[in-house]
């Protein structure tokens, strides 16, 4: 025991935790659970109930999807959200059309089940040609982002990009996929920009949430005026639940909040609605007045506070750990 506690000190110290906090636990949990509050407001209460409140402790297994839910449960109505980018999502997962002047770059395609009349049908509602989909973004491999990847790229030939950890878990997998599974494609690197016509968006490898997790940067116009995105890719705690993964994740949301600073971000998106209230903005824009900001738009300092919220929640957890190895 007494080697497992000198283990957790030696780790706290090596990554620059103080004295104080290896010593006193219990408080500085309490100090890490007050910032993440502080920092959630009323903005990101969804992120920090399911991260600072009811963590969940372990990846999924690798087992078949379950049967389909009923439809009414998620179906949820395509939206034109700003006057590049469509919502084509659930009433749970977002999936997102970003359209340019050479085709729509698509971000996440949801569970299998919902994608081809969420996504196909979605687009078709929206006078969009799914033919048109020249990428799909994939933020992590897991089947409620990667369900409709085959779909887009068997049917409708799409190009699919995603972090090579991630390629690999997929073709790692025996029973996730029981209808065949995405073929290798192309494989992000960070920093990397995926350009369609006038539209680039620039990769940011944020490893943590799953070893290969994108995040990125983009541009969209809201009745003409631009405006940055910051969009995280991977947010809740179900990976392996130990001190190094959440230095990953910590140091992974750090660098989404250095990059989504950098380029001035003043949107923050995901691809759950639990933490960036897709499906509530979506609805708030049929009360929006000319002149009132679009209900997307939180501002930078908002942005930043998003990634606080994650990083500080990160840190309670893995503070328990050390608690706990510390016994
Ligand atoms: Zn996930």
């Amino acid at each position: 025991m007494k080697h497992h506690t000198r283990a957790s000190l030696a780790i706290a110290a090596l990554i620059g935790l103080g004295g104080a906090a290896a010593q006193a636990p219990a408080a500085s949990i309490e100090a890490h659970l007050a910032a993440a509050k502080t920092a959630a407001g009323f903005d990101f209460t969804g992120t920090l109930a399911r991260l600072c409140i009811a963590p969940q402790t372990a990846p999924g297994r690798d087992v078949a999807p379950g049967p389909a839910p009923a439809r009414d449960t998620w179906i949820a109505d395509p939206a034109k959200v700003f006057d590049n980018l469509y919502f084509v999502g659930t009433k749970l997962h977002s999936s997102w059309a970003l359209t340019t002047s050479d085709g729509i770059i698509l971000i996440d395609t949801l569970y299998e089940y919902a994608s081809d009349e969420a996504i196909a049908g979605g687009l078709r509602k929206l006078g969009l040609d799914p033919a048109n989909v020249k990428y799909v973004l994939i933020t992590h491999g897991h089947g409620d982002h990667v369900g409709g990847a085959k779909l887009m790229q068997d049917r409708f030939k799409s190009r699919l990009v995603m972090g090579a950890p991630d390629w690999e878990s997929i073709e790692r997998s025996v029973n996730q996929y029981p209808n065949g599974k995405p073929k290798r494609d192309i494989v992000a690197a960070d920093g990397q920009k995926i350009t369609l016509g006038d539209t680039s968006v620039t990769l940011v490898t944020t490893p943590g949430h799953t070893p290969g997790t994108l995040s990125m940067i983009f541009d969209v116009k809201d009745n003409g005026r631009p405006l940055t995105v910051a969009y995280n890719g991977g947010t809740a705690f179900n990976f392996v639940n130990d001190v190094p993964h959440f230095d990953t994740y910590i140091a992974s949301q750090r660098k989404m909040a250095d990059a989504a600073a950098r380029a001035n971000a003043t949107i923050l998106m995901t691809n759950h609605s639990e933490f960036d209230s897709a499906v509530t903005r979506i609805r708030l824009m049929a009360a929006r007045k000319a002149g009132e900001p679009h209900p997307y738009e939180i501002g930078r300092e908002a942005v930043g506070r998003y990634f606080k919220v994650t990083e500080e929640c990160a840190q309670v957890a893995r503070l328990k750990l050390l608690q706990v190895s510390a016994r």
